[in-house]
């Protein structure tokens, strides 16, 4: 079935449409994003990344602030909102009003000389705050049959408040957003809804962030408090595919993964996908559908099942650069009651996220980011050195993930992975198989995680594509 049909025959009343920051902040992918909505049947919702760089600019800013830099900083935003925008955005009070915010906030931090967690997912969560008015102007501009409505997180979108990292609580959060809509269904008869990605708040009011790439989730979870028919990330790429495609060239197109296969790999460090993206999607057995903005008919469909092809166990290959293996030693070992639990809670408590763990009767390694575990290495040190011996830490280390339903059920994967990565001389240190049936993931020295990557890549992957089946909800 033609992936046009498909798609009008499964739209309901909305349809979430994700755009990331390279279609937001090019004209061409704003230009798509009119037309996307002028072909729209139903009630289009949008939810907006900040145009591309944007992010990294205020992280910048945040991170070198100065009173003199302030006000150039504050130019630079404005203009290249402005340059995006039809309309005269310095002419825009709303906007204006907006930017002066930002501005106020960057004062503050910089006279109090104080930068909480909590200021400066405020400050990061300002390009999404800022791209609407581009996104607003430009359906004004180009669809005028259509009423436009923003509808801010801030209003609806409630979070566990954990800073730089929350979690949405669907339940909370899914009568907001469904008065909020009722409002506007009320009274206009053909709106399109524009909702800043990103971020939500706290109970308390606080805005907290989702993680970068994090408007991946909030659309995700738009999808599953409006129960929409399915999801629609539009991506500059021609959807999933087998491997980073910066990395090997060669990488192909997957037609379709499991929510299973897609979890894994965003976890993995899939970098086309937030690493909890699947969930509030899958939760509804919602579609997932990763589409080329240039190119819609070139797609992948995340849903309940995908075809498996014979001979084509693993679907796609991921890998993480900037980790390190935290080793704790302790001759008793595993006889020592609680031990993990100790470990891990002191690890956690020092929000490291614990990526993988390999356990053995006298070590017990955790693999985790090495940024976030050289500030907190102190303090773990501290807090653990009655119960282990020694630690050790192992930096440089690349983690690579091979991904596909049934690969634990397939005989002769693991030979042929570890075969194709030694053919390259690379050694493998930390290996995991088994915790999923779906996923087997290895470290690497960082140096090596590319020819690796490679190797798995020829060893496993053939150009012609499945049939495209598409099951629904
Ligand atoms: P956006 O910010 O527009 O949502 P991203 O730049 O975050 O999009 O994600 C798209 C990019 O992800 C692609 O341009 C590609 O370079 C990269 N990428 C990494 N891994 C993959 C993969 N397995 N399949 C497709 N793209 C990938
Ligand atoms: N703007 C944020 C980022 O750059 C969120 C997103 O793009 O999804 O990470
Ligand atoms: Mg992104």
């Amino acid at each position: 079935m033609e992936v046009s049909i498909f798609i009008a025959q499964i739209m309901e009343n909305f349809e979430i449409h994700k755009f990331g920051g390279t279609t937001t902040g090019s004209l061409q992918g704003l230009k798509r994003i009119a037309e996307i909505v002028e072909q729209s049947q139903n009630i289009p919702v949008l939810v907006v990344s900040a145009i591309a760089g944007m992010t990294d600019l205020l992280t910048e800013i945040v991170e070198n602030i100065s009173e003199e830099l302030i006000p150039h900083y504050v130019e630079a935003i404005i203009a290249k909102h402005n340059e995006l925008s039809p309309r005269n955005l310095k002419l825009n009070k709303q906007f204006l009003k907006k930017v002066d915010q930002l501005r106020r906030v960057l004062y503050g931090i910089c006279y109090t000389q104080e930068l909480s967690g909590t200021l400066r997912d405020l400050v990061l969560s300002f390009g999404e705050q800022l791209v609407v008015f581009v996104i607003a102007d430009v359906l004004e501009e180009h669809v005028t049959e259509r009423s436009i409505h923003i509808i801010y997180p801030e209003d609806m979108l409630v979070t566990n408040g954990d800073v730089g990292r929350a979690l949405i609580d669907l339940e909370k959060s899914a009568p907001r957003l469904q008065e909020k809509i009722k409002h506007i269904l009320h009274s206009h008869t053909n709106p399109v809804i524009v909702i800043p990605g990103f971020y939500g708040v706290s109970e308390e009011g606080k805005i907290t962030l989702f993680g970068r790439s994090g408007t991946d989730y909030s659309a995700s979870a738009i999808a599953n408090l409006l129960d929409s028919s399915f999801l629609t990330i539009w991506k500059d790429v021609s959807g999933f595919m087998s491997v980073d495609p910066r990395i090997v060239p060669e990488a192909i197109r997957i037609p379709e993964l499991s929510y299973e296969e897609a979890s894994e790999l965003s976890h993995f460090g899939a970098k086309i996908l937030h690493h909890r993206a699947v969930l509030p999607a899958r939760e509804k057995g919602i579609p997932i559908l990763i589409r080329n903005i240039q190119n819609p008919e070139k797609m992948t469909i995340i849903q309940k099942q995908a075809t498996i092809r014979a001979g084509q166990i693993i679907k796609s290959i991921t890998l993480m650069k900037g980790m390190a293996i935290l080793k704790f030693y302790n001759t008793s070992g595993g006889s020592e009651k609680g031990i993990f639990f100790q470990l891990a809670k002191s690890v956690a408590s020092c929000g490291i996220e614990i990526i993988s763990i390999a356990t053995s009767q006298t070590c017990i390694s955790f693999l985790v980011r090495k940024a976030e575990l050289e500030p907190n290495l102190k303090t773990i040190e501290t807090q653990i050195k009655n119960i282990v011996d020694d630690i050790q830490i192992k930096s440089d280390v690349a983690l690579i993930a091979c991904v596909g339903e049934q690969l634990a059920s397939t005989p002769g994967i693991a030979y042929k992975v570890f075969g194709a990565v030694s053919s390259r001389d690379v050694n493998v240190e930390m290996i995991s198989a088994g915790a999923s049936s779906t996923a087997l993931h290895f470290t690497v020295n960082e140096d090596d995680v590319e020819q690796a990557v490679n190797a798995i890549h020829s060893a496993f992957m053939k150009t012609n594509e499945p049939f495209l089946k598409i099951h629904g909800k």
